[in-house]
């Protein structure tokens, strides 16, 4: 065991404006909670780091569609579609980062305007484990700016889902993550 690399687990967005019933629900958003709720367990048992990331967003942001940018209005700060899906496991443990705080920033990834990168450092932590919601925009940033900070990453293929604005848009991003260098693990690892 001396060789294992140490690692953490960095839950995305999976909150209840991203599941179903929510204002930008994912299909099958739901479905991510099961494998994700399988790993907390295991990399808390272990004493490992969990991370969830949460989209933290103020009432008025140019992210939100009415201020100019892509999205209908979802996770605002202190409502009820910015919590954490009720049945993602919750713990002392686990350390929340909330982001997409900047009004004039989408803030995707879960490295962007937080300190993320520092508290994984501070831990000495070389290994990403990664999934949540949605696959082609928040997964899929903080992927790669895990690998722009020199993680090595491992992307949960099975444990995330995309939006798919555009058909298609969730396999372009495992391609766009494998190609930064992210290890692509479950089902969708075996597409060419
Ligand atoms: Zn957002």
């Amino acid at each position: 065991m001396a060789n294992e690399k140490k690692k953490a687990l960095i839950v995305v967005d999976v909150q209840n404006d991203f599941c179903p019933g929510g204002s930008l629900a994912v299909a099958e958003g739901t479905a991510v909670v099961p494998p994700l709720n399988r790993l907390i367990k295991e990399f808390l048992d272990h004493g490992e780091p969990v991370f969830k990331t949460r989209d933290w967003h103020p009432a008025r942001t140019k992210h939100f569609e009415f201020y100019g940018g892509t999205w209908p209005v979802h996770c605002v700060q202190n409502t009820p579609g910015a919590e954490f899906h009720p049945d993602l496991i919750d713990d002392p443990r686990i350390t929340i980062v909330s982001k997409g705080i900047d009004e004039s920033a989408d803030g995707y990834s879960g490295f962007d305007g937080t300190n993320l990168a520092e508290i994984l450092r501070e831990q000495g932590v070389e290994e990403v484990w990664v999934g949540g919601l949605a696959t082609d925009y928040c997964v899929k940033h903080t992927v790669l700016d895990a690998r722009g900070a020199g993680f090595e990453v491992k992307a949960l293929a099975d444990a995330m889902r995309p939006v798919n604005l555009n058909p298609g848009d969730g396999e372009q991003a495992i391609e766009e993550m494998r190609e930064a260098g992210a290890e692509i693990v479950g089902a969708a690892a075996a597409r060419p």
